[in-house]
């Protein structure tokens, strides 16, 4: 059941920590740093299998944005500082990208640092910051050089949000859930110190992380874990007095979406076993995001028409007209949630103009 979709905060430490221990959080990590000696291939697997099962993967802002960052641009003291918390979730981090007026168009983002003896001081807004209400670190974007063209007056810097001047919040989302927060920064001082990479190069390590977002929100195993569950439920809800399954249209689209997920999934076992400098891997992970998450939201559809009026249950439902209906909750906020997924880490649009220009050459 995708019933992780309601999964509080504590509940997905405490499973992070499960998997920490195993060795199992930071799987893509250095074997230095608590990553394992996986081959590409075998840490596929092992993300497949936990998001088809479905169980929570190991928190993506931790594992996948800021930890790979820091061990690339970080200096020495911020990876002994930061690693060990962030591999072990002891420290929640988000991430301070987006604004209002500066989503697609990130590198025209208006928040500034201004340089203040040993401090940079932040003032503006940024807003879309998922769960970073339960977030004790964000890593940010900020102008520290207004007069620079776009792109290279930002800076790359970690903030406690602890730190007076941040106020956090919420904005309730179409599946009514608080996910997505706005964080506004009033003379937030944060030391120099926390600086990734060179002043006004924060676009270089920016583009590092949104690549590693990218290829990362693929999730093909979630789709096969929800198809999966779309199939089980049409074979037990009727349509027309028979079972939804043995509809035609139904089991075509079905069947379709199966397959184009199979195909997918073969892009992404040939891209993670091609050679790093291949030159037809320059747009690989926008054409995985892209179709990622357009079978993602196929299969919540196929889901959502399954379960029919079941769908709006977040408990049990107990006595109904299907014999085991433990399977209803959480699938109309999968469907909501799922439209989400052609707008975080980059809309689709965008992937469609980087896959035209790099592959196509327009
Ligand atoms: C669920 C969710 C979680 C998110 N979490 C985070 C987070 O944790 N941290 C963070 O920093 N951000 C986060 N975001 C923000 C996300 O990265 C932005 O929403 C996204 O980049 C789009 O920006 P925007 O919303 O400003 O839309 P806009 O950029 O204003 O775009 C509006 C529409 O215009 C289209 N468009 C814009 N420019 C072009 C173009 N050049 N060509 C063609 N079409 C175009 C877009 O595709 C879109 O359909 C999240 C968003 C969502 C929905």
């Amino acid at each position: 059941m995708e019933l992780a979709a309601h999964l509080e905060a504590e509940d997905i430490v405490t499973w992070h920590k499960i998997l920490h221990r195993q060795g199992w959080a930071v799987t893509n990590w250095p074997l230095e740093w608590g990553g394992t000696d996986w081959s590409p291939v075998q840490r596929y697997i092992f993300k497949e299998r936990l998001q088809a099962a479905p169980a929570p993967e190991p928190l993506t802002y931790n594992v996948n944005m800021i930890g790979p960052v820091l061990i690339a641009f970080g200096t020495e003291a911020q990876k002994q500082k930061f690693l060990p918390g962030i591999a072990a979730l002891d420290e929640w981090w988000c991430q301070g990208f987006s604004e209002p007026g500066a989503g697609s168009d990130l590198a025209s983002l208006k928040t500034t640092a201004r340089r203040d003896g040993e401090d940079y001081v932040l003032n503006g807004q940024k807003i879309w910051t998922s769960q970073a209400q339960f977030a004790d670190w964000m890593f940010c974007l900020a102008r520290t050089d207004p007069q620079a063209k776009k792109q290279r007056g930002i800076s790359f810097l970690l903030i406690d949000m602890k730190t007076p001047g941040i106020t956090v919040r919420p904005i309730l989302s179409l599946d009514n859930s608080h996910y997505l927060n706005e964080v506004f920064l009033d003379d937030v001082r944060v030391p120099m110190e926390n600086l990734v990479g060179q002043e006004n190069d924060g676009w270089t390590v920016a583009k590092f992380l949104l690549g590693n977002e990218r290829s990362g929100i693929a999730r093909i195993g979630l789709t096969r874990g929800r198809l999966a569950r779309a199939r089980r439920v049409a074979g037990q809800m009727l349509s027309a007095g028979r079972p939804l399954i043995e509809d035609l249209k139904f089991r075509e689209r079905l069947l379709n979406a199966e397959i184009e997920l199979r195909a997918l999934e073969l892009t992404q076992l040939r891209a993670i076993t091609a050679p790093k400098d291949a030159s037809d891997l320059a747009a690989i992970s926008s054409i995985l995001k892209l179709k990622g998450t357009e079978l993602q939201q196929m299969a919540a559809d196929l889901l959502f028409e399954a379960a029919g009026p079941w769908s709006q249950s977040y408990e049990p439902l107990g006595t109904c007209a299907v014999d085991d209906a433990d399977w209803a909750p959480g699938i109309e906020s999968t469907y909501f949630f799922a439209r989400a997924a052609s707008i975080y880490g980059g809309s689709n649009e965008i992937q469609r103009n980087i896959i035209g220009k790099s592959i196509l050459g327009i």
